[in-house]
Protein backbone atom coordinates (compact mmCIF):
# COMPACT_ATOMS: atom_id res chain seq x y z
CA UNK A 1 0.00 0.00 0.00
CA UNK A 2 2.69 2.59 -1.03
CA UNK A 3 4.33 1.20 2.07
CA UNK A 4 7.56 3.44 4.09
CA UNK A 5 10.14 0.50 4.03
CA UNK A 6 12.34 2.34 6.18
CA UNK A 7 10.19 3.18 8.32
CA UNK A 8 9.22 -0.23 9.07
CA UNK A 9 12.13 -1.63 9.47
CA UNK A 10 12.73 1.28 12.38
CA UNK A 11 9.44 0.11 13.77
CA UNK A 12 10.70 -3.20 13.99
CA UNK A 13 14.06 -2.78 15.39
CA UNK A 14 12.61 -0.51 18.02
CA UNK A 15 9.87 -3.71 18.81
CA UNK A 16 12.81 -5.62 19.82
CA UNK A 17 14.97 -3.50 21.55
CA UNK A 18 12.06 -2.26 23.76
CA UNK A 19 11.76 -5.60 24.94
CA UNK A 20 14.41 -5.28 26.65
CA UNK A 21 13.75 -2.04 28.67
CA UNK A 22 11.79 -2.70 32.33
CA UNK A 23 8.40 -2.95 32.64
CA UNK A 24 6.30 0.01 33.40
CA UNK A 25 3.05 -1.76 33.81
CA UNK A 26 2.45 -5.18 34.32
CA UNK A 27 -1.19 -6.71 34.08
CA UNK A 28 -2.63 -9.83 35.51
CA UNK A 29 -6.24 -11.25 34.84
CA UNK A 30 -8.39 -8.25 35.39
CA UNK A 31 -11.60 -8.68 35.63
CA UNK A 32 -14.81 -6.20 35.49
CA UNK A 33 -18.13 -7.05 35.48
CA UNK A 34 -21.00 -4.81 35.24
CA UNK A 35 -24.88 -6.09 36.24
CA UNK A 36 -23.24 -9.68 35.47
CA UNK A 37 -21.97 -9.07 32.09
CA UNK A 38 -18.03 -9.22 32.11
CA UNK A 39 -16.80 -6.26 30.48
CA UNK A 40 -12.98 -7.32 31.54
CA UNK A 41 -12.41 -10.85 31.81
CA UNK A 42 -9.00 -11.13 32.99
CA UNK A 43 -6.74 -9.47 30.93
CA UNK A 44 -3.18 -9.76 31.14
CA UNK A 45 -0.42 -8.18 28.92
CA UNK A 46 2.87 -6.02 30.31
CA UNK A 47 3.81 -2.36 28.72
CA UNK A 48 7.91 -2.09 28.62
CA UNK A 49 9.44 1.36 28.93
CA UNK A 50 9.01 3.25 25.76
CA UNK A 51 6.93 0.40 24.34
CA UNK A 52 3.87 1.48 22.27
CA UNK A 53 0.88 -0.93 22.66
CA UNK A 54 -2.70 -0.42 20.98
CA UNK A 55 -6.18 -2.45 22.03
CA UNK A 56 -8.08 -3.13 18.87
CA UNK A 57 -11.42 -4.40 18.88
CA UNK A 58 -15.00 -3.83 18.01
CA UNK A 59 -17.63 -1.85 19.86
CA UNK A 60 -18.20 -3.05 23.88
CA UNK A 61 -15.26 -5.50 23.51
CA UNK A 62 -13.69 -3.76 26.68
CA UNK A 63 -11.06 -1.16 25.86
CA UNK A 64 -12.25 1.92 27.60
CA UNK A 65 -12.82 -0.44 30.74
CA UNK A 66 -9.73 -1.48 30.24
CA UNK A 67 -7.84 2.06 30.31
CA UNK A 68 -10.55 2.84 33.28
CA UNK A 69 -9.06 0.49 35.59
CA UNK A 70 -5.75 1.09 34.44
CA UNK A 71 -6.25 4.61 35.50
CA UNK A 72 -7.82 4.10 38.68
CA UNK A 73 -11.12 4.98 37.30
CA UNK A 74 -12.68 1.79 38.43
CA UNK A 75 -11.19 -0.99 40.33
CA UNK A 76 -11.06 -4.20 39.61
CA UNK A 77 -13.22 -7.25 40.64
CA UNK A 78 -10.07 -9.23 40.73
CA UNK A 79 -6.39 -9.28 39.08
CA UNK A 80 -3.28 -7.23 39.93
CA UNK A 81 -1.97 -4.05 38.27
CA UNK A 82 1.26 -2.75 38.91
CA UNK A 83 3.14 0.83 38.04
CA UNK A 84 6.86 0.41 38.36
CA UNK A 85 6.52 -2.39 40.46
CA UNK A 86 3.98 -1.03 42.69
CA UNK A 87 0.24 -2.68 43.14
CA UNK A 88 -2.06 0.09 41.88
CA UNK A 89 -5.30 -1.91 41.54
CA UNK A 90 -7.86 -0.35 43.76
CA UNK A 91 -6.45 2.89 43.82
CA UNK A 92 -7.94 6.49 43.26
CA UNK A 93 -7.42 8.09 39.97
CA UNK A 94 -5.42 10.80 41.91
CA UNK A 95 -3.41 8.40 43.25
CA UNK A 96 -2.92 6.50 40.15
CA UNK A 97 -2.09 9.73 38.15
CA UNK A 98 0.26 10.50 41.55
CA UNK A 99 2.13 7.57 40.63
CA UNK A 100 2.88 9.47 36.94
CA UNK A 101 0.26 7.85 34.76
CA UNK A 102 -1.40 10.33 32.51
CA UNK A 103 -4.42 9.47 30.30
CA UNK A 104 -7.02 11.44 27.49
CA UNK A 105 -10.73 9.96 27.61
CA UNK A 106 -13.03 8.64 24.31
CA UNK A 107 -14.98 11.87 24.17
CA UNK A 108 -12.17 14.61 24.94
CA UNK A 109 -12.19 15.76 27.94
CA UNK A 110 -10.81 19.12 29.46
CA UNK A 111 -12.02 21.75 32.19
CA UNK A 112 -14.60 24.07 30.42
CA UNK A 113 -14.28 26.83 33.03
CA UNK A 114 -10.28 27.14 32.88
CA UNK A 115 -8.80 28.62 29.27
CA UNK A 116 -6.62 26.78 27.24
CA UNK A 117 -3.11 27.68 29.22
CA UNK A 118 -4.87 26.61 32.13
CA UNK A 119 -5.97 23.45 31.20
CA UNK A 120 -2.09 22.85 30.01
CA UNK A 121 -0.84 24.31 32.96
CA UNK A 122 -2.70 22.08 35.44
CA UNK A 123 -0.31 18.88 33.76
CA UNK A 124 2.28 20.91 34.96
CA UNK A 125 1.20 21.39 38.43
CA UNK A 126 0.78 17.98 38.42
CA UNK A 127 3.95 16.73 37.76
CA UNK A 128 5.61 19.39 40.81
CA UNK A 129 3.22 17.49 43.02
CA UNK A 130 3.86 13.89 42.01
CA UNK A 131 8.05 14.25 41.99
CA UNK A 132 8.12 15.62 45.68
CA UNK A 133 11.75 15.75 45.82
CA UNK A 134 11.45 13.73 49.60
CA UNK A 135 8.76 11.36 48.98
CA UNK A 136 11.11 8.54 48.24
CA UNK A 137 12.32 8.41 51.49
CA UNK A 138 8.87 7.69 52.96
CA UNK A 139 9.41 4.01 52.41
CA UNK A 140 12.20 4.10 55.58
CA UNK A 141 10.56 4.42 58.54
CA UNK A 142 13.68 5.95 60.42
CA UNK A 143 13.35 8.84 57.78
CA UNK A 144 9.68 9.31 56.88
CA UNK A 145 9.61 12.84 58.77
CA UNK A 146 11.84 14.31 56.41
CA UNK A 147 9.23 15.35 53.36
CA UNK A 148 7.08 16.27 56.12
CA UNK A 149 9.29 18.52 57.31
CA UNK A 150 10.62 19.79 53.86
CA UNK A 151 6.80 20.31 52.54
CA UNK A 152 5.79 22.17 55.54
CA UNK A 153 8.80 24.42 54.80
CA UNK A 154 7.86 24.62 51.78
CA UNK A 155 4.76 25.36 52.49
CA UNK A 156 5.54 28.12 54.77
CA UNK A 157 7.52 29.97 52.42
CA UNK A 158 5.95 29.75 49.00
CA UNK A 159 7.60 32.86 47.85
CA UNK A 160 10.79 31.05 47.84
CA UNK A 161 9.52 28.73 44.65
CA UNK A 162 6.41 30.46 43.10
CA UNK A 163 8.30 33.04 40.96
CA UNK A 164 10.87 30.80 39.64
CA UNK A 165 7.91 28.32 39.12
CA UNK A 166 5.49 30.76 37.73
CA UNK A 167 8.50 31.02 34.93
CA UNK A 168 8.37 28.09 33.89
CA UNK A 169 4.93 27.00 33.40
CA UNK A 170 4.75 29.48 31.08
CA UNK A 171 7.80 28.40 29.45
CA UNK A 172 6.65 25.05 29.51
CA UNK A 173 2.85 25.95 27.89
CA UNK A 174 4.57 27.66 25.27
CA UNK A 175 6.64 25.15 23.86
CA UNK A 176 3.33 22.31 24.27
CA UNK A 177 1.60 25.05 22.22
CA UNK A 178 4.16 25.60 19.58
CA UNK A 179 4.40 22.19 19.21
CA UNK A 180 1.02 22.09 17.95
CA UNK A 181 1.58 25.59 15.63
CA UNK A 182 -0.78 28.22 14.75
CA UNK A 183 -3.74 25.77 16.30
CA UNK A 184 -3.74 26.35 19.35
CA UNK A 185 -1.46 29.60 19.36
CA UNK A 186 -4.48 31.56 18.80
CA UNK A 187 -7.02 30.19 21.30
CA UNK A 188 -4.39 30.05 24.56
CA UNK A 189 -6.37 32.47 26.28
CA UNK A 190 -9.87 31.18 25.26
CA UNK A 191 -12.13 28.99 27.47
CA UNK A 192 -12.06 25.55 27.12
CA UNK A 193 -15.79 25.67 26.28
CA UNK A 194 -15.33 27.70 22.78
CA UNK A 195 -13.11 25.35 21.44
CA UNK A 196 -13.81 22.62 18.56
CA UNK A 197 -13.76 19.08 19.63
CA UNK A 198 -9.77 18.66 17.39
CA UNK A 199 -8.30 21.48 19.84
CA UNK A 200 -9.95 20.06 22.88
CA UNK A 201 -8.28 16.85 21.81
CA UNK A 202 -4.78 18.94 21.38
CA UNK A 203 -5.35 20.76 24.63
CA UNK A 204 -5.74 17.33 26.90
CA UNK A 205 -2.99 15.62 24.57
CA UNK A 206 -0.36 18.64 25.71
CA UNK A 207 -1.68 18.57 29.31
CA UNK A 208 -0.94 14.92 29.33
CA UNK A 209 2.53 15.48 27.81
CA UNK A 210 3.24 18.68 30.11
CA UNK A 211 3.20 16.55 32.99
CA UNK A 212 6.35 14.08 32.03
CA UNK A 213 4.15 11.31 32.54
CA UNK A 214 5.77 7.69 32.70
CA UNK A 215 3.32 5.57 31.38
CA UNK A 216 0.72 7.94 28.60
CA UNK A 217 -2.86 6.12 28.14
CA UNK A 218 -4.72 7.76 24.93
CA UNK A 219 -8.21 6.07 24.44
CA UNK A 220 -9.21 6.51 20.52
CA UNK A 221 -7.08 9.71 20.55
CA UNK A 222 -8.62 10.49 16.49
CA UNK A 223 -12.20 9.39 17.22
CA UNK A 224 -14.52 11.94 15.84
CA UNK A 225 -11.42 13.36 13.35
CA UNK A 226 -11.17 14.24 9.85
CA UNK A 227 -8.24 12.70 7.85
CA UNK A 228 -6.01 15.66 8.28
CA UNK A 229 -6.80 16.27 11.92
CA UNK A 230 -6.17 12.45 12.41
CA UNK A 231 -2.48 12.84 10.41
CA UNK A 232 -1.66 15.49 12.73
CA UNK A 233 -2.45 13.42 16.21
CA UNK A 234 -0.64 10.82 14.38
CA UNK A 235 2.26 13.20 14.15
CA UNK A 236 2.16 14.61 17.34
CA UNK A 237 1.92 10.74 18.89
CA UNK A 238 5.16 10.16 16.75
CA UNK A 239 6.84 13.09 18.36
CA UNK A 240 5.97 11.45 21.42
CA UNK A 241 7.40 8.02 20.68
CA UNK A 242 10.63 9.12 19.37
CA UNK A 243 10.70 10.74 23.13
CA UNK A 244 10.69 7.34 24.33
CA UNK A 245 7.01 7.69 25.91
CA UNK A 246 5.49 4.32 26.89
CA UNK A 247 2.32 4.78 25.74
CA UNK A 248 -0.84 2.41 25.62
CA UNK A 249 -4.07 3.31 23.19
CA UNK A 250 -6.97 2.49 22.23
CA UNK A 251 -7.36 3.14 17.98
CA UNK A 252 -9.68 1.86 15.41
CA UNK A 253 -7.53 3.78 12.48
CA UNK A 254 -5.61 1.15 11.55
CA UNK A 255 -2.83 3.18 9.42
CA UNK A 256 -2.28 4.13 13.26
CA UNK A 257 -2.39 1.56 14.73
CA UNK A 258 0.06 0.55 11.98
CA UNK A 259 2.49 3.14 11.98
CA UNK A 260 2.74 3.50 16.12
CA UNK A 261 2.55 0.01 17.24
CA UNK A 262 5.24 -2.13 18.92
CA UNK A 263 2.21 -4.71 19.84
CA UNK A 264 -0.86 -5.03 19.07
CA UNK A 265 -3.83 -6.54 21.06
CA UNK A 266 -6.66 -7.67 20.08
CA UNK A 267 -10.28 -7.85 22.67
CA UNK A 268 -13.26 -9.19 21.89
CA UNK A 269 -15.64 -9.99 24.77
CA UNK A 270 -13.66 -9.10 27.27
CA UNK A 271 -10.78 -11.04 26.29
CA UNK A 272 -7.54 -10.74 24.62
CA UNK A 273 -8.00 -13.11 21.60
CA UNK A 274 -4.89 -12.20 20.04
CA UNK A 275 -1.74 -10.11 20.20
CA UNK A 276 1.75 -9.65 18.01
CA UNK A 277 2.91 -6.77 15.54
CA UNK A 278 0.19 -5.50 13.81
CA UNK A 279 0.51 -7.64 10.71
CA UNK A 280 0.35 -10.68 12.70
CA UNK A 281 -2.68 -9.43 14.14
CA UNK A 282 -4.99 -8.00 11.32
CA UNK A 283 -4.01 -11.95 9.53
CA UNK A 284 -5.39 -13.15 12.37
CA UNK A 285 -8.59 -15.00 11.47
CA UNK A 286 -10.21 -14.60 15.05
CA UNK A 287 -9.60 -10.50 15.03
CA UNK A 288 -11.14 -10.88 11.34
CA UNK A 289 -14.18 -12.16 12.29
CA UNK A 290 -14.55 -10.14 15.33
CA UNK A 291 -14.76 -7.13 13.52
CA UNK A 292 -16.94 -8.48 10.34
CA UNK A 293 -18.88 -10.28 12.92
CA UNK A 294 -19.66 -8.43 15.72
CA UNK A 295 -19.20 -4.84 15.00
CA UNK A 296 -21.99 -2.97 16.15
P1 LIG B 1 -15.18 -0.52 24.19
O1 LIG B 1 -14.40 0.62 24.73
O2 LIG B 1 -14.35 -1.63 23.67
O3 LIG B 1 -16.18 -0.07 23.15
P2 LIG B 1 -16.26 -0.66 26.87
O4 LIG B 1 -15.11 -1.03 27.72
O5 LIG B 1 -16.72 0.73 26.88
O6 LIG B 1 -16.03 -1.17 25.39
O7 LIG B 1 -17.50 -1.56 27.32
C1 LIG B 1 -17.43 -2.97 27.48
C2 LIG B 1 -18.79 -3.46 27.95
O8 LIG B 1 -19.03 -3.00 29.28
C3 LIG B 1 -19.94 -2.96 27.10
O9 LIG B 1 -20.90 -4.00 27.03
C4 LIG B 1 -20.47 -1.79 27.91
O10 LIG B 1 -21.82 -1.59 27.66
C5 LIG B 1 -20.22 -2.23 29.34
N1 LIG B 1 -19.95 -1.10 30.24
C6 LIG B 1 -18.88 -0.28 30.19
N2 LIG B 1 -18.93 0.63 31.18
C7 LIG B 1 -20.06 0.38 31.88
C8 LIG B 1 -20.67 0.96 33.05
N3 LIG B 1 -20.12 1.99 33.69
N4 LIG B 1 -21.84 0.43 33.48
C9 LIG B 1 -22.40 -0.63 32.87
N5 LIG B 1 -21.89 -1.23 31.77
C10 LIG B 1 -20.73 -0.74 31.28
MG1 LIG C 1 -14.35 2.65 24.18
Amino acid sequence: SGGEPEAELNNEEHRRKVLENPLVLRVRDIEKSFQGLKAVDKVSFDLHEGEVISIIGPNGSGKSTTINLISGFIAPDSGLIDIDGDPVAGLSAAEVSNRGLARTFQNGRVFAGLTVDENIGLGFHKKLHAQRPFAGLQRFPLLKWVPLLAETAVALFPGLNAHREQREVEQRIGREIDRFRERLESRRNDYAYTLSYANRRRTEIARAHISEPKLLLLDEPTAGMNQSETAEVLQQLQFLKSQGHTMLLVEHKIELVTALSDRVLAMDGGRIIAQGDPDHVRKNPQVVEAYLGKRR
